[in-house]
């Protein structure tokens, strides 16, 4: 297997169209990295950059020490699966999945061989003889898989390859590939713009966003310090809730939204961070799970910000609870625990876990 490296690597689509910006990421062997962001954030340029479907603009890519910058797609030993698995309708299974090995000349014994393996890791095995059209979709993605696998290459690419299955079918093929990743030790790039299989899957992420990386880290580093208001937004469902206001010193350090609707005393533990932003303005990001009923008996009022609200909307979800509410005429989600069983009036007191909200500059949008 093999590590990845991408150093300063841009592409100009011609015409002023710049996809992809100074992207520099190390893929380690056996990693699991994948690139999310949202549609035209450049994950898919830089993944067929990786594997020489789009030309490079400028910098460079090595597979281990070397540069692949021209290299051939096929002299690259890397393997990709898509979002429209392409499979060949007339084919069987087997055919399918051995086709790559048959066109690169090898033997009929060690294409079996190959075939075998990969489809006991599977669970296609009952399957090879059968034409795609008598397949399911979960088990039509899988024989796109096979004819990666027995490739055996160094790295494996997936161009968001889930987004054609069904809900239900998704999470199962999250955790198939998560197991087969664990199973052939191999090197994954993998592509999406849902951020629930981002962190679930990857052991590292790259948040891209207008062709520029944000931030490369595991999942819950992204969660719990997100560098910037962009990747503190993107991760995590139900999104983060945004206000903007001022930070104020009185005697003590103050936050005061735009509107006046939320106002409090910033805890000390985050003080000496802010005591520069003082007279400044600044962004506040609150967790729909940092914002309790203030009935619940478990919330300490010390370091909470009581706010008086109207509820424009209760989701039960069996599980949790989503409710919907205005603070400065900006919409906020809060996520109540199935544990806190009250009944939530139209007009009801909440509070906001104040050692939990994260702030940002207002210009830079930067974590402060
Ligand atoms: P993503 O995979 O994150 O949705 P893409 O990498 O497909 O994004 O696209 C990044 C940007 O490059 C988009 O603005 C898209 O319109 C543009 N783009 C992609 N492919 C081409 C192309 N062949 N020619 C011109 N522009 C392209």
């Amino acid at each position: 297997m093999a590590n990845v490296t991408l150093k300063n690597i841009c592409k100009d689509y011609g015409k002023g169209n710049r996809a992809v910006t100074d992207v520099t990421i190390e893929i380690k062997n056996k990693e699991f990295v994948v690139l999310v962001g949202p549609s035209g954030c450049g994950k898919s340029t830089t993944l067929r950059m990786i594997a020489g479907l789009e030309e490079i603009s400028s910098g460079e890519l090595f597979i281990d020490e070397k540069v692949m910058n021209s290299i051939p797609p096929k002299d690259r030993d890397i393997a990709m699966v898509f979002q429209n698995y392409a499979l060949y309708p007339h084919m069987s299974v087997f055919d399918n999945i051995s086709f790559g090995l048959k066109i690169r000349k090898f033997s009929k014994e060690e294409i079996i061989k190959r075939v075998s393996e990969a489809a006991k890791i599977l669970g296609l095995e009952e399957y090879l003889k059968r034409k795609p059209k008598e397949l399911s979709g979960g088990q039509r993605q899988r024989v796109a898989l096979g004819r990666a696998i027995v490739r055996q290459p160094k790295v494996f690419l997936f161009d968001e390859p889930l987004s054609n299955l069904d809900a239900k079918l998704r999470v199962q093929m999250r955790t198939e590939i998560s197991k087969l990743h664990k199973k052939l030790e191999a090197t994954i790039v993998y592509v999406t713009h849902d951020q629930v299989e981002a962190m679930t899957m990857g052991d590292r992420i790259v948040v891209m966003n207008k062709g520029v990386v944000q931030q490369v880290a595991p999942p819950i580093e992204l969660y719990q310090k997100p560098v910037n208001k962009f990747v503190a937004g993107f991760i995590g469902s139900p999104a983060m809730n945004f206000i903007q206001g001022t930070i104020l010193k009185n005697e003590k350090l103050l936050f005061k939204s735009d509107k006046g609707s939320l106002v409090y005393e910033i805890p000390s533990a985050d003080e000496s961070r802010l005591s520069n932003y003082a007279g400044k303005k600044a962004w506040i990001g609150i967790r729909p799970e940092d914002i309790y009923h203030s009935s619940a008996n478990n919330v300490d009022t010390t370091n909470f910000a009581k706010i008086n609200i109207k509820i424009d909307l209760v989701e039960p979800m069996g599980n949790e609870t989503f409710i919907y509410f205005s603070l400065d005429d900006i919409l906020i989600t809060a996520r109540i625990s199935a544990r806190d069983n009250s009944s939530f009036q139209t007009n009801s007191a909440f509070a906001v876990d104040l050692s939990k909200v994260f702030y940002f500059d207002s210009e830079s949008e930067i974590r402060i």
